[in-house]
């Protein structure tokens, strides 16, 4: 049996999909909500991703027969996302997966918070043509309080992207009085200053388009209270950003 044939039997857990997503990427893309995550964060807009069991068990050779059916809206710069949930988490039921969509020529862009590094991770890495790599917090202590997790995991994953030459995005979310103080997007600017394999800075303004899911999920929503951004805020995180970068986006 053929490599490919023997991963095409193979599954990986996943919460759903979106078509031609115009928000995780470059392009118009297919987008696959993999199941599961480490990270408790207080604005996750999909808590129904978070519980590793949940879900469902999604055969390999079922993604890659929609991504191939897509193709053609891709494009130039379009491919496949995988966000979630953590995709590294099952790094290595992705793995056969990533080969088959390189097989078709597919780009693929992984959305991680950055916290698993194995084996795995790395060989997925390697099949990968960007990152998008959630910053969540510069600040250890605020991150810990956000996420349920320290930072050291993501920021020495962004080392091993510069270090070994994968082309990643950083993704920040810009929550109001939570992640959006001047001095920390001034450290975050600093930490990653001079980072060649950095291509993009994106700002994600913070929304409660997932905060209807708690309620019905039995989950707390810890931000309660908490306004969108004025568009003065984002813009004067924009401009902090832009005094380092000169590939800032508000997404
Ligand atoms: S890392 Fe992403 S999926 Fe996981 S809790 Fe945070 S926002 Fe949600």
């Amino acid at each position: 049996m053929a490599n490919s044939d023997a991963a095409a039997g193979r599954t990986v857990r996943i919460h759903s999909f979106e078509s031609m997503g115009t928000y995780d990427g470059p392009g118009l893309r297919l987008v696959v909500f993999v199941q599961g995550c480490n990270f408790r964060c207080a604005y996750c807009a999909n808590p129904d991703t978070l519980d590793c069991a949940g879900g469902r068990d999604v055969a390999i050779d079922e993604i890659v027969r929609m991504a191939v059916s897509e193709r053609p809206f891709f494009g130039r710069r379009g491919g496949v996302t995988f966000s979630g949930g953590e995709p590294t988490l099952q790094a290595e039921a992705l793995l056969p997966l990533f080969e088959r969509l390189k097989e078709e020529g597919i780009h693929i862009c992984l959305d991680t918070n950055g916290s698993v590094m194995n084996d795995a991770v790395r060989r997925l890495l390697a099949l990968t043509d960007i990152v998008l790599l959630d910053v969540k917090e510069i600040d250890d202590t605020r991150h810990r309080d956000l996420t349920g997790r320290t930072n050291a995991a993501t920021l020495a994953f962004a080392d091993w992207l510069e270090e070994n030459g994968r082309e990643f995005w950083l993704r920040y979310v810009l929550v109001p009085g939570v992640t959006s103080m001047r001095e920390d997007l001034c450290a975050l600017c600093e930490r990653f200053k001079g980072f060649r394999m950095l291509s993009r800075v994106e700002i994600l303004p913070y929304h409660t388009l997932g905060r209807h899911k708690y309620d019905h999920l039995g989950m707390t929503y810890r931000l309660d209270g908490v306004m969108e951004n004025t568009p003065e805020e984002v813009e004067a995180a924009a401009a902090v950003f832009r005094s380092c970068f000169d590939c800032v986006r508000v997404n």
